[in-house]
This record gives C-alpha cells, sequence and structure tokens, in this order.
C-alpha cells in the first residue's frame, strides 16, 4: 500500500455453530436439505403468544470456547441477557433479533484486538425471486466476533479471516467460511486527512471482505484527493460487480432500540461451566506444534507448518500411525506430506482439505517408495496427480495407468546399460581411465532410456560389472 494511505479495519464476523437443533427452540438447523419451511414453529416463525425456550446449551458451550481460543476473558458471574435488536426486514418475522450480550471480551487473535463474542440468531432468507420467505434458517445460532479496528490492509484482513476459519475448524462445532457473513468498518487517513467511518455489510466470503476493502480503499482515496469528505455510511457489497454501493447513512445503536429480551432468563457463566467447557476444548495450533515436537522428534519448523494446516497435521499422524512410529517412518512422512505434498499445495493455491486426498492413499504413497516400487522422482510426480485428481485416484492406480513403476527386470536393465555404454564411448573410456564420476554421466543415460523408472542401485551394480570386464 502506499505510504501516504494509512487505512484502520474492524470486522464483525458471523458464524453458524453447528447445533442439531436452534438457538431457542428444538426445530432441526439443516435448514439447506429440506423444503422452505418445514423446519419451522410458532417460536422461530416469530409467531404473537410464543414463548422462546432458554438458549441452547452447546451453543452458549461454543461461545465460550471461542472466545477462550481468541484470547478473551469470559464474563463470568454476571446476567448475559438476550437483546432485541430491532428493524424491519421480511425474513424478521418479529421484527427484532436476539443478540447477547458479550460472552467474552478483551482477546486477541494474530496481533488483532478482539473486541467481544457473543451469541445471536440467525434470520430467515428472504428470497424475492421466488417470492418467497424462508423460516428454516431463523433461529440458528451464530456466533459473533467482532474486532478492534486494528487492521491496516486487505491482506492483513484475508490471513486474519483465513487464520480464523482454520482455528473454527479446530474447534469444531462451527460451520466455517460456507455459513459466514462478515460486515466490515474501514476507513482512510489520506495524506493527513482522516476520512469517515464506513461500513460494509452482509459479505460472505474472504474473497468478498479482500475485494471489499481494496474497493473502499480506492474509492475513499479518490473522495479525499478532491477534496471531498467520506461521509458516514453503511453499504452494500454488490458482488456480481464487486463494488459496494451506498444503502443508507449509519444508524446509531438507538435506531435499533435495544432492549433486554423479557421472555428470556438471563444466563449465568460461573468458573465451573468455564472449566468444563476448557476441558472438551481441543489443543490450540501452539500446543500441537509442541506436542509435534515432543512426540515425533521432528525439526521445529516442521511441526509449524505441519500445524498450519489442520488437517494436514491430522493426515500427517494417521499416516505415521499407519507406517508404523519408527524414525524411518516419521522422515518419510515429514518428507513426502510436510516438503512434498505441501509443495504441490501450495503450488495449486490450496489447502489440504480441498484436496480430498485420502490418507490411506498417502500410506500407500510411502510404503511404494520404501519399498522401492516406485523411485523418488516418479513419487514427485504422483504426489502432483493424487493433487490434481483430488483423490479419485489411488497411487497404484495411477502407477499402472502410466506404467511408472520401477524397473528392476534384469534383461530389460542390462540392454538399456548396453546401450549406454555403446552410444558413449567417451564416458567408458574416461571411467576405464579412472574417472569415477564418468560413472554417473552413464547412469543418467540409462535413466533417460528408461524414462527415470530404471531402479538406481541395480544400473550401478551392472554398469560396473560390465565395464570392469571390459
Ligand atoms: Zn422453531
Amino acid at each position: 500500500m502506499e505510504d501516504d494511505v494509512k487505512m484502520k479495519c474492524g470486522l464483525e464476523i458471523h458464524v453458524q455453530v453447528d447445533t442439531e437443533s436452534k438457538l431457542f427452540c428444538k426445530c432441526p438447523t439443516n435448514y439447506k436439505d429440506v423444503p422452505p419451511n418445514t423446519n419451522v414453529c410458532p417460536v422461530c416463525m416469530g409467531l404473537p403468544g410464543a414463548k422462546p425456550m432458554p438458549p441452547n446449551k452447546k451453543a452458549v458451550d461454543v461461545a465460550i470456547m471461542v472466545a477462550k481460543m481468541l484470547g478473551c476473558e469470559i464474563v463470568i458471574n454476571k446476567d448475559i441477557y438476550f437483546q432485541r435488536k430491532h428493524y424491519d426486514y421480511p425474513d424478521l418475522p418479529s421484527g427484532y433479533q436476539r443478540t447477547s450480550v458479550p460472552i467474552g471480551v478483551n482477546g486477541n487473535f494474530m496481533g488483532i484486538g478482539i473486541t467481544e463474542v457473543h451469541l445471536e440468531e440467525d434470520p430467515g432468507q428472504y428470497k424475492p425471486d421466488l417470492g418467497l420467505v424462508d423460516y428454516n434458517r431463523s433461529g440458528t445460532p451464530l456466533i459473533e466476533i467482532v474486532t478492534e479496528p486494528d487492521i491496516k490492509s486487505p491482506e492483513e484482513a484475508r490471513e486474519f479471516l483465513k487464520q480464523l476459519m482454520r482455528l473454527f475448524r479446530y474447534i469444531g462445532c462451527l460451520r466455517g467460511e460456507g455459513s459466514m457473513r462478515a460486515d466490515v468498518n474501514i476507513s482512510i487517513n489520506y495524506k493527513g486527512v482522516q476520512g469517515n467511518r464506513v461500513e460494509v455489510k452482509n459479505i460472505n466470503s474472504i474473497k468478498g471482505v479482500y475485494k471489499v476493502l481494496k474497493y473502499e480503499l480506492i474509492r475513499q482515496k479518490n473522495i479525499i484527493r478532491r477534496g471531498g469528505t467520506v461521509k458516514r455510511e453503511t453499504r452494500a457489497f454488490l458482488e456480481s460487480q464487486m463494488i459496494t454501493k451506498s444503502m443508507r447513512e449509519k444508524e446509531t445503536a438507538e435506531d435499533y432500540r435495544y432492549i433486554p429480551d423479557p421472555d428470556i432468563q438471563p444466563i449465568v457463566i460461573d468458573e465451573k461451566w468455564v472449566k468444563e467447557v476448557e476441558e472438551k476444548m481441543p489443543e490450540t495450533p501452539l500446543e500441537k506444534e509442541k506436542r509435534f515436537i515432543r512426540e515425533y522428534g521432528i525439526r521445529e519448523d516442521d511441526a509449524k507448518i505441519l500445524v498450519s494446516d489442520l488437517e494436514l497435521a491430522d493426515a500427517f499422524e494417521k499416516v505415521v500411525a499407519g507406517l508404523g512410529k519408527e524414525k524411518e517412518n516419521i522422515n518419510l512422512a515429514v518428507t513426502w506430506i510436510r516438503n512434498e505434498l505441501k509443495r504441490v499445495l501450495q503450488y495449486n493455491k490450496i489447502d489440504f482439505f480441498e484436496s480430498n486426498i485420502k490418507v490411506e492413499h498417502l500410506i500407500e504413497l510411502i510404503k511404494l517408495i520404501k519399498d522401492k516400487v516406485i523411485s523418488q522422482k516418479i513419487g514427485k510426480k504422483v504426489i502432483e496427480l493424487l493433487v490434481e485428481y483430488r483423490g479419485e485416484k489411488s497411487p497404484k492406480q495411477i502407477i499402472d495407468e502410466l506404467g511408472l513403476t520401477v524397473i528392476t527386470d534384469e534383461d530389460t536393465l542390462e540392454k538399456a546399460c548396453d546401450e549406454a555404454i555403446k552410444n558413449n564411448p567417451k564416458a567408458v573410456e574416461d571411467y576405464l581411465n579412472g574417472n569415477k564420476p564418468a560413472l554417473n554421466f552413464l547412469m543418467g543415460q540409462v535413466m533417460k532410456l528408461t524414462r527415470g523408472r530404471a531402479d538406481p542401485k541395480k544400473v550401478v551394480e551392472i554398469l560396473k560389472k560390465k565395464l570392469d570386464n571390459q
């Protein structure tokens, strides 16, 4: 970014909690798999007189866990009540959304301050093109994470969200990027002139957040450069055009007329409850890294890279378990997962879980290499194809299809060696005159003739035998 532009950005991130039932009623939350308006009851349709149940315990547990993992202090021994946040939209039949006061506060994740973590209910879905409001989603628990305006670039926002989604996968019980909606606040200072804060609402992907910030940065800079004022307002993201558009002047908290929901008893989280959640909490990335070094005796930088991708770290452990925990197997797993597979994943810009590669296939591949059925070189090729086929073909299938097995057949190897010797009299002469590296050259020729499939050990043996007998 140019030095004369300073950006300040804060995020509000909503992600669905993966509970069986909704936040205030027993309706199931699998809203995507069923016909419209089938997972509904008077509570989540906001019918007059319907009374909500106490908040879903699992949703509260997950909120505590997320807050803890983000380094927040949990708000204990205090009434945590749900407020009614009023606004009018067809997907919100009661005219208000229930949203809790903070459950965790003052956290920090990747150097970005976390203001608070709280629970909310998801509204329904208004589908204007179908003339339909579907209340299946209404009442699904959401976690909202509010950050401080500590983010300084679109790239930093993107990395923060990526790591956050990774953390969610560590935690489990959350629906991740597919259910994410983010609101971003952005203000800039251009050559000393401060613009107002602009909010862009309802962005549903990490890429979208990145695009919005890029777009707003330029838009706001141009306004200030022309001597104008950046208005304080709320904007919408038009994903199809990758631009933002003014919706309304920013509403204030007063516009929402927050009141505590008189139908819901406040919850009180005590130390015992926090302890209970802590006991169920998964390893943090840092804990996992330390355990990998201790348990597998691998180097710190190897552990760091493996742990940076939860599913890759899990795969590593399963592969080692499948091969047997001897040092040789651990080294092979590090070489082929942390080095080779990671390299190919990075080249394709995907994470391990997106590659659909199966752990059994990795075990199979490493065994093939270990048993010298294929060479290291072919191993690298197979890894590339495993990624390319997205887990649909096993290493054995790939090798068979491409005819990539190591040639150990003596006759074939002898023939290739004879040819290499015949075609390269100079190298043969050099070798016989005591120039040992000339053997490597001949070996390279044999490899060429067999397209990399010859068993190198055997080739050396055969070449030596033939040359020494000349
Ligand atoms: Zn319901």
